[in-house]
């Protein structure tokens, strides 16, 4: 079981002798940073211990105003949005009675802390080829002439969602936990039925967020998905899940962090 559950553990990733955006080695004369996943504006001032990996500079320059952007709507979840400053474009579909955030797309941001959270806890990036699927606590939406098509969840979700519940009940989990508990993210690594490829299932929470993509038609998410690596290995010292038909509550089958 890998965990990163203090703050001792979190610094001891913090340089990682490559950046785990674009998954290079780091060479002399590279201008490295220091980045806070997920960005540091997500969480209250009092939610300390961030997790904080090095990249490129220039790496993570392209995303600041995307982190910016879901720093702020997570802020919308704890009561915190900016009088100033802000970045979201919130257009109102009054016909559906709900509003849609219209330029940010929220599951690439979710996938670069995926890939900054593997590359803490095996210390090896996410190559880029690699490939995955996610359910964000936020339904994503179609625009078309007449308003907007909320696309279904995804139907694996159910599965992802009980394998993180079952696996935790085993303690069987690979785990960080940063910013004062405010955000967790737990994974094991399974195999397809009679085949060898591993892949990853993964659930994440951040202030309880699905809460903030309910609404009265659309109900609440957790956030949860799946990746495999392009080579379908699995990481040296990663968490093998137990796959059984043990069966667990599971009063809330659409969010891992339910009972
Ligand atoms: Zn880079």
């Amino acid at each position: 079981m890998v965990a990163l559950l203090t703050q001792k553990d979190l610094q001891g990733v913090q340089r990682l002798p490559f950046c785990y955006l674009c998954g290079k080695q780091f060479i002399d004369g590279d201008s490295i940073n220091r980045d806070h996943v997920p960005p540091q504006s997500t969480f209250h001032r009092r939610d300390r211990q961030p997790l904080i990996l090095s990249t490129h500079r220039r790496c993570n320059s392209s995303y600041k105003s995307e982190d910016e952007k879901i720093g702020q709507l997570i802020a919308l979840r704890r009561g915190d949005y900016p009088a100033k400053n802000q970045r979201l474009k919130l257009t109102h579909f009054p016909n559906m009675r709900m509003s849609a955030v219209e330029n940010l797309n929220v599951e690439a941001a979710i996938w670069r802390w995926v890939r900054g959270f593997h590359a803490a806890l095996y210390r090896q990036p996410i190559p880029a080829d690699a490939r995955g699927a996610i359910q964000t606590p936020f339904p994503r939406a179609d625009r078309l002439h007449n308003g907007i098509h909320v696309r279904p969840i995804l139907p694996q979700h159910l599965a992802f969602v009980d394998s993180i519940k079952a696996n935790r009940l085993h303690k069987n989990l690979d785990k960080i936990s940063c910013n004062s508990g405010k955000l967790v993210y737990e994974c094991a690594w399974f195999t397809y039925d009679n085949d060898p490829r591993w892949f990853c299932i993964f659930a994440m929470d951040i202030y309880d967020w699905k809460d903030l993509g309910a609404t009265s038609s659309l109900p609440a998410r957790g956030c949860a998905g799946c990746y495999g690596l392009p080579d379908d290995s699995i990481p040296e010292n990663a968490m093998k899940g137990l796959r059984s038909s043990i069966i667990i509550p599971n009063y809330d089958v659409l969010d891992a962090f339910s009972r």
